[in-house]
């Protein structure tokens, strides 16, 4: 059952697909397929570890300057941006996938492509992406389609792990209320739809003491102990299901030898929730469940010696839910129908997308066609059967948005 919301935009898709230019983006989205994935191969050659991403920025540039995109820059945030033209000369709309791999440099040393398979790292996430991008422009130009408003194309810089978005905030940070919409394409899948965006946080946590010698000083404070006991008391801390919070201690390391006591320990906790209060309440927690571990071990040490502790903030991205009225799920399902495609609400998830949700601006983040598996791993792959598919909706999504001129 489609909402009146839904039904109305299908109404509204369905007139600008009737549009003679449309339909010529349409059939040349499906030829350009092989183009398209060509591309995506280059792209994948160019390493582009988080804030590491100029090589590729560089190249989107050139390509955006090639198809005839004007203020074509990169900007201080490794973001390669251009502008292509509307006729009205207000309204803004993003296009964007973002640069970065998880992948330290040379991690790539060369593309195997096979008759539907293709391996290489970082070649579905988000080479996919940014190749789906560049379709999406030479489309547009060749099917000579002027639209309403300006579309930024971009590829963005950091939105892998410790990149936190950087892309995503030097675009939104000066001005949240540039764009009327955000369209991010990242990876594989058709039909495979984010909207609201789960927030994390990411503390390095650091255990101090003045350790000694296991026999000799038994009895002073132990930084590894503290962090056990600190370990053993986030794990007791409850968080609720809806809205989903979670936490987890992702790595531990620390001591010198299994004969000194501890001077030094280090953590790296993650936490997460589709809710920024939520996320207040359980930084609070984390924090006082550390602290208190810490006078734990000192009251337990015979000579109560102290144990210090030190939080640095390594990950900060802002949880957002669509507001009831953002167009972007209806424009999602009614496409989905038109175009024959099985549409698929993946929850939320911490995408580029989470920033434009953020403040407020209707997005949506979606797949860029074609199968693929063994993300951020090295055996990472990509089959592009149907690749283009999805991103004649991306297309379609981009232009209702934009609106036809
Ligand atoms: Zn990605």
């Amino acid at each position: 059952m489609l909402s009146n919301a839904t039904r109305e935009v299908k109404d509204y898709l369905a007139r600008v697909l009737e549009d003679a230019r449309v339909r010529k983006l349409m059939s040349f989205l499906e030829e350009d397929h092989s183009r398209l994935v060509d591309e995506q191969c280059e792209m994948a050659l160019l390493e582009a570890p988080p804030l590491f991403e100029r090589r590729r920025a560089e190249e989107m540039a050139r390509k955006f300057a090639g198809l005839g995109l004007t203020n074509v820059c990169v900007d201080d945030a490794l973001n390669a941006t251009a502008k292509l033209q509307g006729s009205l000369g207000f309204g803004e709309v993003l296009a964007e996938a973002h640069l970065d791999t998880v992948f330290p440099f040379e991690t790539v040393k060369k593309i195997t492509r096979g008759n539907d398979r293709i391996e290489a790292p970082g070649i579905s996430d988000n080479c996919r992406g940014l190749a789906a991008i560049l379709g999406i422009v030479r489309g547009i130009q060749h099917a000579g389609i002027v639209l309403k408003k300006d579309v930024t194309f971009a590829g963005t810089s950091g939105e892998e792990g410790i990149g936190d978005l950087k892309g995503m905030r030097n675009l939104f940070m000066r001005d949240p209320a540039r764009f009327d919409f955000c369209l991010s394409i990242d990876g594989h899948g058709t039909g495979h739809f984010v909207f609201d965006g789960t927030g994390s946080r990411r503390y390095s946590v650091v255990f101090e003491t003045q350790g000694g010698h296991s026999w000799t000083d038994f009895g002073v404070s132990s930084a590894v102990h503290a962090m056990g006991r600190a370990i053993a008391n986030i794990t007791q801390i409850a968080v609720p299901d809806d809205p989903r919070t979670s936490y987890n201690v992702g790595t531990v390391s620390g001591g010198t030898s299994v004969n000194a006591i501890a001077q030094k320990a280090e953590m790296l906790v993650d936490l997460r929730s589709v809710s920024n209060e939520e996320l207040d309440r359980l930084e609070a927690k984390f924090m006082g469940a550390v602290t208190a571990a810490c006078s734990e071990e000192k009251a337990r040490s015979s000579r109560k010696t102290d144990v210090r502790v030190c939080f640095r903030k390594v990950g900060d991205r802002p949880a957002g839910k669509q507001k009831e009225n953002s167009p972007a799920k209806p424009l999602a399902m009614a496409s989905s129908e038109l175009l024959g495609i099985k549409y698929e609400d993946d929850g939320p998830s911490s995408t580029n997308a989470n920033i434009p949700v953020y403040f407020g601006v209707p997005s949506l983040c979606m797949g860029a066609g074609g199968e693929g598996g063994g993300i951020h791993t090295v055996e990472e792959w990509f089959s592009p059967a149907d690749g283009w598919r999805a991103v004649q909706q991306a297309a379609l999504i981009l232009i209702a948005t934009a609106g036809l001129s």
